[in-house]
């Protein structure tokens, strides 16, 4: 069927939650998408960083297949090994030292808030604990992320959310230090904030709310739900400031392609905090995700993943920086390794969509962000391909 005729019927039955493009993808090969009709897209999105490795990869496509055909569901009341590998190799890559698979994003980000809130309850013999969030952060569209994500008109709606978060602002730590009460367990950042415009934490931010929350027994949260996993061009972004989260939050690129999520605890947090029966999950890690969890992370490592971010990236950055010093409406560039953002002063969802329509596939941040999240596998070529068909696209808006 044409692509015209299967979005008619989708708009039929789906519930009209999402503003869709007008696009029917029906295959992935390398970095690049196909639609029904037959055309080629180059993927600069890796469905919302997502699919580290793009398309087809056989590697990675064997893993899952035998691992459907031997076992895909027993619920956590039972152990499989698909857990307990990815499990040792989660571990290892970040240097936490325990975790919890979840099914999303979103739903690491409730356990972090849980695991902090147990751990202040524990501490101090009573509850009603305080979290500090982070203006311009995005942690998820349940009700608990959505309490610490700092973007009012996603909030606001849905009020009252999760009482006592108090928002602070990204980047600047007086504010951070002013917001902290005798109640407060827990900080909780993006190292590089995502959605919210492509920010990274300064270097003396992130060690000066990592001493802040030392001071005062603070746990730190380091959402790295887009950053991590060798996005920034190190496994977590964390590890390029020289400073270690509390509790670490991953998802998005985790398995590669899966419905999967974590949250990690140092000992220090698991000796003290959720106990059997505090905390739970039908599917989470489940065998066939965490099948997918332990060859992502296996083949990050054997195929030096970060390695190739932090070595190309700076000729992304190159490439970038050209087109902000041609075109007036392209302000600045942000970010970190395959994570970048062109600040425009045109409506970006008009550059995403002309994009869309020429064969690139962009995403936009934090209302005027041209965002950049390309499959981590990308070459030199790939690039160049990109700034070709942007530059197009760009020459349009003149
Ligand atoms: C995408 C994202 C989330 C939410 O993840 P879901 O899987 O969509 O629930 C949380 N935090 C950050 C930083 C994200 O980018």
């Amino acid at each position: 069927m044409k692509s015209v005729d299967l979005i008619q019927g989708a708009e039929e039955n789906l519930f009209h939650v999402y503003n869709r493009f007008s696009v029917v993808f029906d295959k992935g090969e390398g970095v690049h998408l196909y639609d029904v009709d037959g055309k080629q897209y180059l993927d600069f999105a890796s469905g919302i960083g997502v699919m580290a490795f793009g398309y087809g990869d056989k590697e990675y496509g064997d893993a899952l297949k035998t691992q459907i055909d031997k076992l895909t569901h027993t619920s956590n009341l039972y152990y499989h090994e698909p857990m307990i590998m990815a499990a040792e190799k989660v571990c290892r890559v970040s240097g936490m030292d325990k975790v919890f698979f979840t099914n999303s994003g979103a739903e690491a980000i409730e356990g972090a808030i849980k695991t902090a809130k147990k751990y202040a309850y524990l501490r101090d013999g009573f509850a009603g604990h305080e979290i500090i969030a982070m203006e311009h952060s995005f942690h998820g569209r349940t009700v608990g992320s959505l309490s610490v994500t700092g973007t009012e008109h996603y909030r606001e709606p849905f009020l009252p959310l999760m009482e006592g978060v108090r928002f602070a602002t990204f980047n600047d730590l007086d504010s951070v230090k002013a917001r902290i009460t005798d109640k407060t367990c827990a900080i909780i950042m993006e190292t590089i904030q995502g959605e919210g415009g492509l920010y990274p934490a300064e270097p003396d931010f992130i060690k000066g709310v990592r001493r802040l929350c030392d001071e005062h027994d603070i746990l730190l949260i380091l959402d790295e739900i887009q950053c991590g996993m060798g996005r920034s061009g190190a496994m977590f972004a964390w590890q390029k400031y020289g400073v270690k989260p509390d509790i670490m939050t991953s998802a998005k690129a985790l398995g590669a392609g899966v419905p999967v999520g974590a949250f990690l605890v140092t000992d220090k947090v698991a000796d003290a905090s959720l106990v059997p029966g505090d905390h739970g999950t039908t599917y989470g890690g489940n065998p066939l995700v965490c099948a997918a969890v332990d060859k992502t992370i296996q083949m990050m490592e054997s195929r030096r993943i970060p390695e190739h971010v932090e070595s190309l990236s700076s000729y992304l950055e190159e490439v970038l920086d050209s087109i902000v010093a041609e075109y007036d409406f392209v302000e600045s560039r942000r970010g970190m390794g395959f994570m970048q953002g062109l600040v425009l002063t045109i409506p970006v969802g008009d550059v995403v969509k002309k994009a869309l329509d020429a064969g690139l596939v962009v995403l936009s941040a934090g209302g005027n962000v041209l965002r950049f999240l390309p499959p981590l596998v990308i070459e030199k070529n790939h690039i160049d391909e990109m700034a070709t068909i942007l530059r197009q696209v760009l020459d349009q808006m003149k």
